[in-house]
């Protein structure tokens, strides 16, 4: 026996006058006394059955059980509809199936909410994902991300890319997160980490001669959850031997354009443009700029640096935005109370300070009429962090951001940054990164100025991903550990296997990693990656439809070596 002949979405016109069998769930029914009209649902739309006591009594009986939400087989003759009963809203709305047999497949309890329901709390969604799924939104969703993951498996595949599988559960790769942590029966009291990237094993591969890795590989990082952050998410991640920079964004581009492709969308132009780290810092005061618009930051370090405006000639950056409006005094105050929020000491508007400024300086200030300039005067980063939310922020409240998309990606970034709380420095992306070419012999106890061959991918001020080309020379390795402040011991013991691998014949070697929820969700319209997630944890970092994370059980722990200790705060699941 067949199910269905077809999905409920298929029918048409051309289908009047057949027998048909369809199956799926009952959407709504209207009970008219005698007739009863059930929508039927699955994933490709709906039709609408209707039973007549008249034609089918067993049928007609069985229908008034029917509630939202049972699992329907139903079997008739395909009809036209009455003239006025045409529904232009539906692709089925020429027809309906006049019901001869019908069988209730499944039963359902009364239901939280209705599927396609508007304004149901996300936690309530997720409790009955199974519910949530059934909608027109997730359905979309998740089968979108099927089809522009295919896109970019075509991609791969077409250029050479080989899919290797590589380990969950590892020693702790160097994301710049907390690693999850798994304890291990056979070896109690010891604990792998669960991956958060391939980064290591992709490049061991390179030295291991596959020459083009990719996957769609999950990770797993152990930070807050936010709009774009999940515990668990998926890479696309590739690396590439003897490769310049250059063909890792080629191939970048050309995954991101197949993707478009597959979902049937224009895709970006290509090449994509490039725009430097300081650039991108000093224009737009953010490493992932939103380049869709202009309101692009100037500076004014230079113009008063002999400035009679003590606030302005002591501090060592100063810099403002032009917003194309006057403000008033109240809008102005509410302003500076984000900028403070976001670390400024204060926004001086020009129209307030331009008592205490030369002539000279108000001339060099490109500030239309009928226009403000806002400035901040703090250290380089502060300035350049206020102006650029501000910048972001303003920018939506005037709605100046046009519908359009731009890809672009942000290289030459510094290779190591100062960790604010040791003061010691660190990597700014990963310790993999190579050096810009001739810059391999830097001062370790100030690398302030190196950068690195590093470049992240952006989407209308969203970060896709970030890639770079790696060190393949073993002393560089080193050289960059012990910038670092890691020692001897601790290199060989944390990264003994990477550097052995370095120096048995590593080939030049680079590569990229992009987040597909990210990616996806952007692609959907979606503003937060949950609702390109089957089954996504909610903020608090818990699952409400599993109720995960629990507890377990002290013989579980003790046979792992682990004794949980009593949380005095802890939320509830
Ligand atoms: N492993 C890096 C990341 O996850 C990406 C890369 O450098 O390929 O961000």
């Amino acid at each position: 026996m067949s199910w269905r002949d077809l999905y409920c979405g298929a029918l048409r016109s051309e289908h009047i006058g057949t027998r048909v069998t369809v199956a799926g769930w009952a959407d709504t029914r209207r009970d008219h006394g005698g007739l009863v009209f059930i929508d039927l649902r699955d994933h490709t739309g709906k039709v609408q059955l209707v039973v007549n006591p008249e034609r089918a009594a067993d049928a007609a009986a069985a229908a008034h059980e029917i509630r939202n939400e049972f699992v329907l087989q139903a079997e008739g003759e395909v009809v036209a509809r009455a003239p006025e009963a045409v529904n232009p809203n539906l692709p089925t709305g020429e027809v309906e199936i006049q019901v001869d047999t019908l069988r209730v497949l499944s039963r359902s309890t009364p239901l939280p909410f209705q599927v396609g329901e508007e304004n149901v709390d996300e936690t309530t969604r997720l409790k009955y994902r199974w519910l949530d799924m059934r909608g027109e939104r997730m359905q979309h969703n998740l089968r979108l991300s099927h089809v522009a993951i295919a896109g970019i498996r075509r991609v791969m595949d077409e250029r050479g890319f080989v899919d290797v599988w590589t380990p969950s559960m590892t020693r702790g790769t160097p994301e710049g997160a907390r690693d999850f942590l798994t304890p291990v029966r056979l070896q109690p009291g010891k604990f792998f980490a669960l991956a958060q990237s391939p980064q290591l094993f992709k490049q061991l591969c390179m030295v291991g001669g596959i020459d083009r890795y990719y996957q769609i590989a999950t990770c797993w990082r152990d930070e807050d959850l936010r709009a774009d952050r999940q515990f668990e998410f998926r890479q696309l991640d590739l690396e590439l031997a003897f490769c310049e920079q250059q063909d890792v964004l080629d191939v970048m581009e050309a995954a991101v354009v197949g993707a478009f492709e597959a979902v049937g969308r224009t895709p970006p132009p290509r090449p994509f443009p490039q725009i430097s780290f300081d650039e991108a810092m000093a224009r737009y005061g953010s490493d992932k700029p939103d380049l869709r618009f202009e309101m692009e930051i100037q500076d004014a370090t230079e113009v008063t640096r002999n400035s009679e405006f003590g606030v302005f000639k002591n501090a060592p950056c100063v810099r403002y935005l032009v917003i194309p409006k006057a403000i008033s005094r109240s809008e102005h105050q509410r302003l500076e109370a984000m900028a403070k929020e976001w670390g400024a000491k204060g926004l001086a508007m020009l129209s307030q300070v331009s008592k205490f400024l030369s002539e000279g300086e108000l001339s060099s200030f490109a500030v239309p009429e009928g226009s403000s300039a806002l400035f901040v005067a703090d250290d380089e980063p502060v300035v350049a962090k206020v102006l650029g939310l501000l910048r972001l922020h303003l920018a939506r409240e005037l709605d100046v951001i046009p519908e359009t998309d731009v890809f672009h990606w942000v290289v030459d970034f510094p290779l190591f940054k100062l960790d604010e709380d040791s003061g010691e420095w660190t990597f700014m992306h990963h310790p993999f990164t190579a050096p810009a070419p001739g810059s391999e012999s830097w001062d370790e106890s100030n690398p302030a100025d190196v950068r690195g061959q590093h470049y992240d991918l952006v989407w209308n001020g969203w970060e896709l991903g970030s890639g770079s080309i790696r060190i393949h020379d073993v002393e560089v390795q080193q050289r960059v550990f012990r910038t670092m402040g890691l020692g001897e011991e601790e290199q060989q013991s944390k990264f003994g296997f990477l550097l052995e691998a370095l120096a048995m014949g590593a080939p030049p070697h680079g590569g990229f990693a992009m987040g597909i929820e990210r990616f996806v969700a952007r692609l959907a319209g979606e503003p937060d990656i949950r609702q390109m997630v089957a089954f996504p944890k909610i903020a608090s970092g818990s699952d409400p439809l599993t109720g995960a994370p629990t507890e377990m059980p002290d013989d579980v722990l003790r046979e792992l070596g682990i004794k949980a200790l009593p949380q005095e705060n802890s939320s509830p699941g």
